[in-house]
């Protein structure tokens, strides 16, 4: 293969550098919106939160929360669009849809638990039904097919959902709602119905109020044992002291640390390769040959000893170069 000419290696530099420059002025331009505003008492959609002390924090101490960065604004962007196409799509299919303005009823419920409510709909019935509205990466969007997926759900942002709409339904006297999801990308929609469930929203209730307590006395409540959740908290860095303090046993081992970090940068990547080939699995689940592009896709049936049959597929790459030109 012959070498690159000079000129056109610089012109590729100057290329990347002024890319990397433009984008990192568009990334500059989110920052006006990452604001932390005062907060006076629990909201609606943080109220689902398993840590007690995270929720008193952010009432007390608001101004400590550790701001998200544009590449997470970018996200919550990208959520209020979904809303919009959410709705769009309700309205497209005839049905009555109202988007409340501050709801009254839930700025002066008590206990006080403050909230915006996404959109309510009559679907045809004539009765109002309160929705919220989320998009969801497609890999939760097809694992959220009941409430109890929710609740079951890895992802603490995806367990506090239910706590949000069921607030609603509670504070507005209302049995039944629902949750719109959309997937990102592909934007499917999704309705799942959600009956309040009294005990769990009283359950949500003693929270609130032992949360206001604690905000009245000064007092803090305890820190939750739960690493998964800490990991993604605002207010980590005011209670990792403590957290390093309760740690069993601190060791200083370099080469371990080295992998901890090189396994953190490869989660994200495992992951998504392991749904993609149960998809593929699934797809060509009984094909015993087949050619996709350059893939030859051959497979049988396996009856190991003792153990149920299995179907084996065999996936080969016949020109790797056109995935790779690098290759
Ligand atoms: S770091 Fe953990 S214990 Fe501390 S407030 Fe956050 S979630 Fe709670």
């Amino acid at each position: 293969m012959s070498a690159m000419p000079a000129e056109q290696i610089h012109q590729q530099q100057v290329n990347e550098l002024s890319a990397h420059i433009i984008i990192n002025q568009i990334k500059e331009g989110k920052k006006k919106y990452i604001k932390t505003y005062p907060q006076h008492v629990p909201r609606a959609s943080e109220i689902g939160h398993p840590c007690e002390r995270y929720l008193t924090l952010s009432i007390t101490n608001w101004a400590d929360k550790k701001t998200h960065g544009p590449e997470v604004e970018f996200i919550f962007e990208g959520g209020r669009a979904v809303e919009e196409l959410a709705i769009k799509d309700l309205e497209d299919a005839g049905f009555k849809v109202y988007r409340p303005e501050p709801d009254k009823a839930i700025m002066e419920s008590k206990p006080r638990i403050t909230g915006h409510i996404d959109v309510r709909v009559d679907f045809g019935s004539g009765q109002v039904h309160t929705g919220e509205i989320k998009g969801l990466n497609i890999f939760d969007w097809e694992k959220l097919n009941t409430l109890q997926d929710f609740f079951d759900s890895k992802k603490p942002w995806i367990q506090k959902y239910p706590a949000q709409l069921m607030t609603y339904l509670y504070i507005k006297g209302e049995e039944r709602g629902f949750f719109y999801l959309k997937s990102i990308p592909r934007f499917q929609p999704k309705l799942i119905w959600v009956d309040l469930d009294y005990s769990y929203m009283e359950h949500i209730l003693q929270k609130t109020e032992r949360i206001e307590k604690h905000v009245a006395n000064g007092t803090m409540a305890e820190q939750i044992d739960n690493p998964e959740v800490c990991q993604h908290c605002a207010f980590l860095h005011i209670c990792l002291p403590e957290i390093r303090q309760k740690a069993l046993e601190i060791i200083d081992d370099d080469e371990l640390l080295d992998k901890l970090q090189k396994r953190t940068e490869l989660e994200d990547g495992y992951r998504e390769y392991n749904h993609l080939d149960n998809a593929v699995k699934n797809a060509i689940h009984g094909k015993e040959k087949l050619l996709i592009g350059d893939y030859l896709i051959t497979g049988k049936w396996i009856t190991p000893k003792c153990k149920n049959p299995y179907w084996k597929s065999k996936i080969v790459l016949l020109d790797p170069a056109k995935i790779n030109p690098a290759v």
